[in-house]
């Protein structure tokens, strides 16, 4: 069994886990290595979730923010209501926050104007970020370039380019389940390419599971697996690997 593990991105206040989250959660805790998770909103209200899980579990930190897809309709006061919630117990960063191009909705100007007003209130809180890029690559970039914001680019799924150019930028990428997959030719290279002083470990529970449970909820203590291939990657024993990159998480965060 590995010990340490730091989640740094975890939905467990989906309700998929409604029914068993206490029993799963403390056995994940007490039985299977796992140190730290990272819940983290995507909307106002499980943004608001997030608080609550950190403030039940002492193993527990929270990320608040709204997800590119839910940018669409938010109320006027949306960003004084995630400014509060920053004061709550161990909430550690601004998050998910960022861009998605897949479904074409809401429209790229109201995504870019959402993350950036978000990229803002984290600097001005002096809070790091956790950030979301599908299908925009480009102007992803572009916005890191010119904010130079202080996190992580979760699930990351850009080019062995782009992730050595995220991390010139001083930021880290989040290395998750998808890594354990034989054809993520583009992930595995990153994570060769960038090394492990600029990996955080991460499940994006329950929503990616690695190749030996595809298809069941996805649970923090999996990360082992995940630690496994970056360590085959880097040459290095996955333990080493889950500590170093929970270190890196830590840092990041300020925990
Ligand atoms: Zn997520």
């Amino acid at each position: 069994m590995y010990t340490g593990i730091f989640d740094t991105h975890a939905h467990y206040d989906e309700e998929i886990y409604s029914s068993y989250a206490d029993a799963l959660l403390n056995n994940e805790h007490r039985y299977r290595g796992v140190d730290l998770i990272m819940n983290i909103g995507s909307d106002l209200p499980s943004s608001e979730r997030s608080c609550a899980l950190a403030e039940k579990y002492d193993f527990f930190c929270a990320a608040v923010g709204v997800h590119p897809m839910n940018t669409g309709d938010l109320p006027s006061d949306w960003l004084d209501q995630l400014a509060g919630m920053t004061k709550r117990t161990r909430v550690v960063c601004i998050g998910e926050i960022g861009l998605d191009y897949f479904f074409k909705q809401p429209e790229k100007k109201i995504q870019q104007q959402r993350f950036i007003e978000q990229l803002d209130l984290a600097e001005q809180l002096g809070l790091p970020v956790n950030i979301h890029d599908r299908e925009s690559h480009h102007d992803m970039l572009e916005i890191l370039r010119q904010r130079k914001p202080k996190g992580v680019l979760h699930r990351f799924a850009g080019s062995p380019d782009m992730a050595c150019s995220v991390v010139d930028l001083g930021m880290y990428i989040g290395v998750g389940p998808e890594v354990t997959f034989l054809n993520e030719k583009n992930r595995r290279e990153s994570v060769r390419r960038v090394g492990i002083d600029h990996i955080v470990l991460e499940t994006d529970a329950p929503f990616i599971s690695p190749t030996t449970h595809k298809g069941e909820p996805c649970i923090s203590s999996w990360i082992g697996e995940v630690a496994e291939t970056v360590g085959e990657l880097l040459s290095m024993d996955p333990q080493e690997v889950i500590n170093r990159a929970a270190e890196n998480g830590r840092r990041i965060y300020n925990i």
